[in-house]
C-alpha cells in the first residue's frame, strides 16, 4: 500500500494539500494547524500534493503498487509509439 507521510515540523496548515486531493485523503487538523492523512487508502499516487504543497512536506512510497489509474506501465508503453 502506498506510504504517505506529512513531517509535522515543515506544514504549515495552509490545506492546498485537503483542497487539491481528489480522492480527500487529507484532513484539516485545526487544534494542530495542520494537514492530517484520513484516507491514504484512497490514494491515487497523482502527486498533486507533494507538487503543490510550498513546504515539501509531503513524501510518498510505494506509490507504483496503488491502484492503476494513468500510471498503468503496460498501457504507457503501448502508447509510446504514438507519443
Ligand atoms: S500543503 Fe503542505 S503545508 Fe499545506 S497543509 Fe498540506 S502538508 Fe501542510
Ligand atoms: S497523491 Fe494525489 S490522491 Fe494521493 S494524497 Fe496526494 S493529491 Fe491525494
Amino acid at each position: 500500500m502506498i506510504e504517505i507521510e506529512i513531517h509535522d515540523q515543515s506544514c504549515r496548515g495552509c490545506q492546498l494539500c485537503v483542497d487539491i486531493c481528489p480522492t480527500k485523503v487529507f484532513e484539516y487538523d485545526a487544534a494542530q494547524a495542520k494537514a492530517v492523512i484520513r484516507h491514504a487508502e484512497d490514494c491515487i499516487a497523482c502527486l498533486s500534493c507533494a507538487y503543490l504543497c510550498p513546504s515539501g512536506a509531503l513524501t510518498h512510497g510505494n506509490y507504483h503498487v496503488v491502484k492503476n489509474f494513468y500510471r498503468d506501465l503496460d498501457f504507457s508503453q503501448k502508447m509510446e509509439k504514438f507519443l
